[in-house]
């Protein structure tokens, strides 16, 4: 199957670079994903295709009007569509989301830029996601990290050992990783990577595992299980 990805931008440019190399480029000619790259100005309004306007009651920055980021969303829309808005006030994303969005056939990311989207753009989206607390300039890097995220965990995509056993995929921090030389800068490799005891290797990745999780990031211990890992 598909994932058909549309991306709602007023810098196509942005996208088409990233999603052109290394694997994500490869999941493409693979077919296991289609992303289109649709400009929101061909949305918009009059001679000058306007998107933006200055905000009511004031205040810096423009706003992007309801009516073309609408009307792109309707063009693209289907019924099986999940509509996504990169937003700072969004779900902040994370290893649960990427794995559920793997699953669904259409998803449609309407990136802003300036200072966002009219309010009422808000009521006709599925899902609201930030990549973190800060802001950045505009929706195409956060909707660039969440792709990225996404098709790299779509069956036949990558070797599905190294998704299942990386960081977040069972709630923890990946183990440490070593490759040659045995020795470097004085600091070696631990010796029961080399003890060929594949059981060993196993229960001491996951104590790693664990002991890093502990010491950098408690909070995903902490998480409940019914919570976004
Ligand atoms: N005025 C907005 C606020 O204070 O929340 C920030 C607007 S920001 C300059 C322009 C656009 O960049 C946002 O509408 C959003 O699409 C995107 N953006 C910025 N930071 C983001 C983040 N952490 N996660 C997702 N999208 C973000």
């Amino acid at each position: 199957m598909t994932l058909e990805i549309d991306i709602l931008t007023l810098f196509p440019a942005m996208l088409a670079g990233p999603l052109a190399e290394s694997i994500p480029g490869r999941i493409q000619e693979q077919g296991l994903a289609t992303i289109r790259v649709r400009d929101l100005r061909d949305w918009g309004l009059g001679r000058h295709r306007s998107v933006d306007d200055a905000p009511y009651g004031g205040g810096a920055g423009m706003i992007l009007r309801p009516e073309p980021v609408a009307a792109a969303i309707d063009a693209v829309r289907r019924p099986d569509s999940t509509v996504i808005l990169l937003d700072p006030a969004g779900e902040v994303f994370r290893h649960a989301r990427a794995a559920d969005l793997a699953t669904r056939t259409h998803l449609v990311f309407l990136c802003p830029r300036y200072e966002g989207v009219d309010e009422r753009i808000r009521s006709l989206v599925d899902l609201e996601l930030s990549i973190g607390d800060y802001v950045l300039t505009g929706g195409e890097l956060p909707a660039l990290v969440v792709i990225d995220a996404v098709i790299r965990l779509l069956p036949g995509a990558i070797e599905e050992a190294s998704t299942a056993e990386e960081s977040f995929a069972a709630g923890l921090l990946e183990y440490p990783q070593y490759t040659r030389p045995p020795t470097f800068r004085g600091m070696d490799v631990p010796a029961i990577l080399t003890s060929g005891d594949h059981g060993a290797v196993d229960r001491w990745r996951h104590e790693q595992a664990l002991e890093r999780t502990r010491r950098r990031r408690p909070d995903l211990l902490d998480r409940d299980a019914s919570e976004p890992a």
